[in-house]
């Protein structure tokens, strides 16, 4: 079994540490015997979706997303059609907001999505920045078992608010801002497609969610496999520590 992971635009799209979120995926793979293939494709490298079992997307600036929008829309039909096939993807942030129809900046510029996904970000007056924590929702189910977490914990910083159109949302916000500060909701799930506020890097603080992604990327490929358990205490209890004192603050 080869799992084949791919990091969008990682030299553009890396604040806060995205990048562990693929060494956390990696990691968990070896630890299991699972092999894994990374690669990392930026600006004008070729790149088939179909290819891919777990397509990344980190955040950046606004400045990095008009860098790279024209390169991403020119994907725009090859990735969706690779969504609708199932395919797993991550997007944290900056990488959420391009995956929707605009970006308007506080200078009222918009920097335009492709439009895979119904959702619009608006840049607010203040930025939203803090630890957050929300409680994962039905579509973003992670299982059944000792490790199953009703909560993802991370660290949010973006001035964008977000907005979705028929979309459900990751999670319910209970601590920090999340999409955009007022509606309580944080992120996004459509088909096996996740986005997120939370950089972090998330998939470290919520080994849950890791193997949550890569369930369904083995599934996708194999059929149900299942995945050996791994021993995810430290974590866990590192996890339940930031959710109780979240909860208290
Ligand atoms: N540029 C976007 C914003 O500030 C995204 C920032 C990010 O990816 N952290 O809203």
């Amino acid at each position: 079994m080869l799992l084949k992971i791919c990091h969008l635009y990682p030299d553009l799209l890396d604040l806060y540490g995205d990048r562990g979120n693929i060494i956390a995926l990696e990691r968990r793979c070896y630890w299991r015997g699972i092999d894994v293939e990374i690669t990392r494709i930026t600006l004008g490298e070729q790149l088939n979706f179909k290819d891919w079992d777990i397509v990344f997307m980190g955040g950046g600036s606004d400045r990095e997303q008009s860098i790279l929008f024209q390169d991403l829309h020119d994907r725009a039909e090859n990735l969706a059609a690779a969504i609708n096939d199932g395919l797993v993807m991550l997007n944290i942030c900056g990488g959420l907001q391009m995956m929707g129809k605009y970006y308007q900046t506080a200078d009222g510029s918009k920097i335009p999505g492709i439009e895979i996904l119904d959702l619009w970000t608006v840049a607010g007056a203040k930025r939203l920045i803090g630890n957050v924590c929300i409680e994962l929702g039905e579509a973003a189910d992670t299982g059944e078992g000792e490790f199953k977490l009703p909560t993802l914990v991370g660290f949010e910083n973006h001035s964008g608010q977000t907005f979705l159109g028929g979309l459900k949302p990751l999670g319910k916000v209970v601590k920090g801002f999340g999409n955009n500060g007022n509606d309580g909701m944080e992120g996004f799930v459509y088909k096996n497609v996740f986005g997120t506020y939370l950089h972090g890097p998330l998939l470290p603080k919520n080994p849950h969610f890791a193997d949550m992604l890569l369930a369904r990327a083995i599934e996708r490929r194999w059929g149900t496999v299942g995945l050996a358990k791994l021993d995810d205490s430290l974590e866990i209890e590192a996890h339940q520590y930031i959710v109780n004192r979240l909860k208290q603050t």
